[in-house]
This record gives C-alpha cells, sequence and structure tokens, in this order.
C-alpha cells in the first residue's frame, strides 16, 4: 500500500490520478491513497475537490483507491486546514506541517502541535514527523502515537537527496528506534509528487534494512491492517 501521493490537483504535483493509479497496478499495490494537499497550500484544491470524492471509482482490478487528503496542521495547537464536515467523508487523513503553512516552533511546540493534531480522531496518520526544522520530542511522539492509535509515517520522499527536508535520515533512525523499542507499529508513504514514485520504497526500505527494523511494525507488510489507517467505513 502506498497513502501518501498527490496529484496536479496539488499544484505542484505532475501526474494525473488516472496516471498514479496506472503505477500503483503496474508495481502490484493493492491499496493506493489519494493524499491531496488541504487548502491552505497555495494551488492546491478547495474543500469542494474533497467532497466530491463521491463520484471516483475505487476499484480498478485488484487495486482499490482510498480518496483522502495529507491535511495541514496550521498551529501549535494542532489546528488542521480542513473542516470535520470534510475529514468525515474522506476515507482517510494525513496531518503534515508545512513550512509555508506553520512556523517552525520549539521542539514542545512541535511536538504538541502534532499530538494535538493526532488527537482528532479522522487523522489516521502523522506525515513526514522527520524535519529538522520541525525538532520533535520522538520518545513522546512514539508514545503518544501508540495511545492516539495514529500511525507515523516514514517519508520515502524525505529520504531522497533533492529533499528540503533537512536531517531526515538520522530522525527516521531516532523515531524508529522508539518505535522498536515500545512495540510501535509505522507506515511507509512514498509522497508522490509524480506517478514514477507511486509504491517505490527505496529509500525507506533501505533505511528499514540497516536499522534490522521488525517487518510486523510495518503496516503496509500486511494488507489486512488497512483498517487501522482509513476510516472504519471505507
Ligand atoms: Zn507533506
Ligand atoms: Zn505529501
Amino acid at each position: 500500500m502506498d497513502l501518501h501521493t498527490h496529484t496536479i490537483a496539488s499544484g505542484h504535483a505532475y501526474s494525473t490520478l488516472q496516471e498514479n493509479i496506472a503505477a500503483a497496478r503496474e508495481k502490484g499495490l493493492q491499496f493506493l491513497g489519494l493524499s491531496e494537499h488541504g487548502p491552505a497550500v497555495a494551488g492546491g484544491p478547495d474543500r469542494l475537490y474533497f467532497l466530491n470524492y463521491k463520484i471516483i471509482p475505487r476499484q480498478y482490478g485488484e487495486l482499490k483507491l482510498y480518496c483522502g487528503a495529507e491535511a495541514n496542521i496550521t498551529d501549535y495547537e494542532g489546528h488542521l486546514d480542513l473542516d470535520n464536515f470534510v475529514l468525515e467523508r474522506l476515507d482517510y487523513c494525513i496531518a503534515s506541517m508545512h513550512t509555508m503553512i506553520v512556523t517552525p516552533g520549539s521542539a514542545r511546540e512541535n511536538t504538541m502541535a502534532s499530538i494535538h493534531a493526532m488527537e482528532n480522531p479522522y487523522v489516521k496518520i502523522l506525515g513526514h514527523p522527520d524535519d529538522s526544522r520541525y525538532p520533535l520530542d520522538y520518545e513522546e511522539l512514539v508514545r503518544a502515537a501508540a495511545k492516539l492509535q495514529v500511525a507515523l509515517e516514514v517519508n520515502n520522499s524525505s529520504l531522497h537527496p533533492l529533499s528540503a527536508r533537512q536531517g531526515a535520515n538520522e530522525n527516521q533512525w531516532i523515531l524508529l528506534q522508539y518505535c522498536m523499542r515500545f512495540g510501535v507499529s509505522v507506515i511507509l508513504g512514498t509522497d508522490s509528487h509524480f506517478s514514477s514514485a507511486v509504491g517505490d520504497f527505496t529509500q525507506a526500505d533501505q533505511l528499514l534494512k540497516e536499522l534490522d527494523f521488525p517487518q510486523e511494525l510495518v503496516i503496509n507488510r500486511d494488507p489486512g491492517r488497512i483498517g487501522e489507517v482509513v476510516n472504519r467505513r471505507s
């Protein structure tokens, strides 16, 4: 499964949904998640885009499509740029911090922003908690994710050499070690902004291998665990 992908609707991604679906099927994925940026990102879709997901077919041969969002955390209280009326109609929601939306704070402020966002029952995944521009208390974050049953993401794009997120390798390393210590699962996401990246977890897989990270703590390895990261009704 790859639940973190963007299309041209996000404003700075370059493939269509049809192209992402074709790429996902080629890679043999069972689940593809469409997670467009929330409306606070310049050039991104507005709320009506998310409210019309109902018209999109969800099954493509063996591939099932989930339609969600990567909502923006807009402040240190963990507010999101999508309201509950929209969130309850999505298949799932990722919550992430982006520098153009929320000014990086202290580790305390960033950690509380993330935890408060995870307290939102519609948030299933915390996106890319791996950016040194947003220092985090990883022990506290991992404990909170376990308690709130939100999956922490290992973001493949963050690990890419061209990524703007700084220190992602070292930060994910620390995060994954706490996950191993406390037995907390993670989810891999590509954060694809072009179809060829859909389902390509090369960098993330390499990191997990170096850490000898247990397969049973990777949600992607077991399709039966999809219910942990999407809304029950979908
Ligand atoms: Zn993001
Ligand atoms: Zn993204």
